[in-house]
């Protein structure tokens, strides 16, 4: 089987034709990996033991003629911050470097009694923070289209996995961009949930008023697959919303995606975006239009503080989530004379310095004297980045824009500068500060290095953005 083009949805196929079992791909899975991942660095740990077994159990259900879904014996990659239990969990971080999950989170149970197999965990930025998974404390992934250059991050491991065709499809966590723009950058699809449609419960906390976990997947209907069956409300995570998706994300009609209007913002079509960039992105609005879908250019106005704004509550967050990483229940221990030198100890030589650097900047924003001047007003921005979105959805359905301001860098191009590397997530934050949903789709055309844009929708309309998403691959199968 040629795993290159192997799709959830065609996988599924091929089972259930016994072309194949969901042991001999997966089999031939970890071969790949095997050699391919020394070049790319996808994969912080596999699981080869588990993964079979759980093949089996497909390979059994379809044997004896059980009513499958899609999922079963689908062979996938799982982000290091997400936990399955047995399996080491390190949020690509020395802190955790000897961890081992004691359960399983929700969306890896919902997984799991869908038949999922899961090859392994994935490299990442350091519990979920910066943009070319430079920071993990383990190694760097290469970019699958251009070894020199980033896969994006934090969620970079899961995308090239895919990328690379190391797996049919991913999980990774979105919490300013982390699905959607390593997706760009690697030419996958990448999907950050409606906040509150996909349990947080077992993935290792960031921002917790921000983060989602999502698909990463070859086609947007994989993602779609994919998200339908991790969504849902949770008893364990207290903002996760009573929503069901129904059969529409995955089959959308024509007619009813005609109906939309696409907005296209004038505040993300910035000087300094790349030329290749813009123009990718004017063809996929061509591409849209000629669907029979109206585009309307809209405004919103608040666009400029998002970065900001997200770079004092993000850390804010952080610095709270974080505390409990201090060597005594979870990470390594140093030896000391009491409990403060333990922490001070611990804590400087298990996180590196961008955690660092976040978890200082967030509890000087935090402080007392200067919460107001800057956590409090931080939150009244976002309300007015909320209230944006309120407004241009009430003229349009969804709306439409870049993804990155540029292609995939250089390794090494942008660690020596935070500032230009936060720059690098300028179009996606706004989703996360607003809790809109948000897809990046790969745009068609032969290019060095692939190019995406960005669909975002109302809350809880993934419908909107999947189903848009669906017929534009349909007019660009290569894309
Ligand atoms: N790149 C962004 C950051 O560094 C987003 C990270 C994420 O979404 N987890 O914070």
């Amino acid at each position: 089987m040629d795993l290159k083009n192997l799709t959830i949805k065609n996988f599924h196929k091929g089972l259930l034709d016994k072309e194949f079992s969901a042991h001999e791909i997966t089999q031939e899975f970890f071969d790949y990996i095997k050699k391919q991942d020394k070049k790319i660095d996808a994969y912080l740990s596999l699981n080869e033991k588990m993964a079979l077994e759980q093949a089996e159990q497909a390979d059994l259900r379809v044997a004896k003629n059980e009513n499958v879904g899609m999922l079963a014996g689908a062979p996938l990659a799982i982000k290091d911050n997400i936990l399955i239990e047995g399996l080491p969990a390190t949020a690509a971080s020395k802190i955790l470097e000897n961890y081992i999950a004691s359960y399983d989170a929700t969306v890896i149970k919902k997984l799991k009694s869908a038949g999922a197999v899961f090859l392994g965990k994935t490299n990442m930025d350091e519990f979920a923070m910066g943009s070319s998974t430079e920071s993990s404390a383990f190694k760097i992934t290469k970019n699958p289209h251009d070894l020199k250059r980033v896969p994006g991050g934090s969620s970079g491991g899961s995308a090239a996995a895919v990328a690379a065709d190391m797996a049919v499809a991913a999980l990774g966590s979105d919490t300013g961009g982390s699905i959607r723009q390593p997706a760009a950058f690697c030419g996958v699809v990448g999907l950050k949930p409606t906040y509150g449609a996909v349990s947080r419960f077992g993935v290792m906390a960031m921002a917790s008023s921000l983060d989602q976990i999502g698909p990463f997947a070859k086609t947007v209907e994989d993602a779609a697959i994919l998200f339908k069956e991790i969504s849902g409300q949770d008893k364990l995570d207290s903002t996760s919303a009573d929503v069901k998706y129904g059969e529409e994300i995955l089959n959308p009609k024509l007619e009813n995606i005609k109906k939309l209007t696409v907005g296209i913002p004038e505040e993300y079509f910035i000087d300094g975006m790349d030329k290749e960039v813009s123009k990718a992105v004017e063809s996929a609005i061509k591409d849209i239009e000629s669907l029979g879908i109206k585009t309307k250019k809209i405004s919103l106005p608040h666009t400029k503080y998002a970065l900001s704004d997200y770079y004092i509550i993000m850390p804010a967050e952080v610095s709270a989530n974080l505390e409990r990483f201090d060597g005594i229940r979870y990470g390594s221990r140093e030896k000391a004379k009491d409990l403060i030198e333990l922490y001070k100890k611990n804590r400087s030589a298990g996180f590196g310095d961008e955690a660092k650097r976040r978890i200082i900047l967030g509890a000087f924003v935090l402080s007392s004297g200067y919460y107001d001047a800057y956590y409090a007003k931080a939150q009244k921005v976002r309300s007015l980045i909320k209230q944006d979105f309120e407004n241009a959805f009430k003229q349009v359905d969804v709306i439409l824009t870049p993804v990155t301001p540029t292609s995939a860098f250089k390794i090494g191009e942008k660690t020596k500068d935070p500032l230009s590397m936060y720059l690098s997530d300028i179009f996606t934050i706004p989703a996360n500060l607003a809790g809109v949903p948000a897809i990046s789709i790969p745009i068609s055309g032969k290019r060095e290095l692939p190019v995406a844009f960005q669909l975002m929708g109302k809350p809880w309309k993934e419908v909107d953005i999947l189903g848009i998403g669906q017929y534009y691959q349909k007019i660009n199968p290569n894309a």
